[in-house]
């Protein structure tokens, strides 16, 4: 048997929708969205990671606004940036696309983000409210995931959860969120220093692999039936890949991300979704 192939390109082309028309009634309201980004230096990487963004906000009506400063920026400046977005009326929710150049530290800068533009949810404020179960914009690569499983319809409720990889960008975050009131799974987070991960991953009904290692999980790893969600993205010459074997796992889960196509459209799209929902949180007040 072969699982089920989850698409996230699916589910992300449906949340954007969704989300364009959000923008689209706010725009009645006389209320545009935007979304900025802040990128400082030249890193190539970075420079297609935002202009994604950007295509991404504007194919959803926001007007987006693009902020970039020189590699040899200083911590003033970038923070002097962050407070320019904070008070401008016309944005919403921006990013600080990481990494920054060396010499910069990043800490701060994530920190003097207004939490209520936070659009990668991941201030301190919003992280904080979160572990309190009073969550308002939702760190973006889980909360894709969580749609994923949403649309097609699997339970996390009782289910056994093995999170692999504990980054406060994905890992930890969504181990968080699975185990809130609501969704209710049970969940182990493993990381490097986890004692038999094979033996705890054949025991998970749903299994997040978010370690940034190619070929980390293999079908020996799964238990028949799971659901595997392939959050690594790696460059293994010129392809790129997930952290999980698709050829041999897909044999034995019962639904599974592939990658590309799976949790990466997912994240932008959460990124758009949480500054449309700051926008209309602000069109309230
Ligand atoms: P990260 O900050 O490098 O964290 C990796 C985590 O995995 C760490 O907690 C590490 O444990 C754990 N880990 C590494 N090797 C392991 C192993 N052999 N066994 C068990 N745990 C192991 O990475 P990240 O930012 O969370 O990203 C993880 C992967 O997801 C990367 O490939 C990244 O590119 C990808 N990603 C994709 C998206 C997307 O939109 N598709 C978004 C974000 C990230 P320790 O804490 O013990 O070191």
């Amino acid at each position: 048997m072969s699982a089920r192939i989850l698409s996230g390109k699916e589910v992300a082309a449906e949340l954007r929708s969704e989300v364009a028309a959000r923008v689209a009634a706010l725009g009645s309201r006389g209320k545009s969205v935007g979304l900025a980004t802040i990128l400082v230096g030249d890193d190539a990487a970075s420079h297609v990671y935002v202009r994604n963004k950007h295509r991404a906000a504007e194919g959803a009506g926001m007007i987006s606004f693009d902020c970039h400063l020189p590699a040899e920026a200083s911590q003033a400046e970038v923070l002097a940036q962050v407070e320019e977005l904070n008070e401008a009326d016309e944005v919403d929710g921006y990013i600080v696309q990481l990494p920054l150049p060396a010499g910069l530290d990043p800490e701060p800068v994530l920190d003097a983000i207004d939490p209520a533009k936070d659009a990668d949810g991941l201030h301190p404020v919003n992280l904080g409210k979160l572990v309190l179960g009073r969550p308002r914009l939702l760190p973006a690569t889980p909360s894709g995931i969580l749609r994923i499983l949403d649309h097609y319809g699997i339970p996390t409720e009782g289910a056994s959860a093995l999170v692999v990889g504990r980054s406060f960008l994905v890992g930890r975050p969504l181990a968080i969120m699975l185990g809130l009131k609501g969704r209710d799974a049970t969940v182990t987070l493993a990381h490097t220093r986890t004692r038999g991960l094979a033996e705890l991953a054949r025991k998970a009904d749903l299994l997040v692999v978010a370690a940034g290692r190619a070929g980390l999980i293999g079908a020996e790893h799964v238990k028949p039936g799971a659901t595997v969600i392939d959050v690594g993205t790696n460059h293994v010459g010129d392809r790129l890949v997930g952290d999980v074997d698709f050829e041999s796992v897909v044999a034995v889960a019962g639904a599974i991300t592939p990658v590309p196509g799976g949790v990466g459209p997912m994240t932008i799209a959460s990124l758009l979704a949480n500054t449309v929902a700051a926008a209309e949180a602000r069109a309230e007040e």
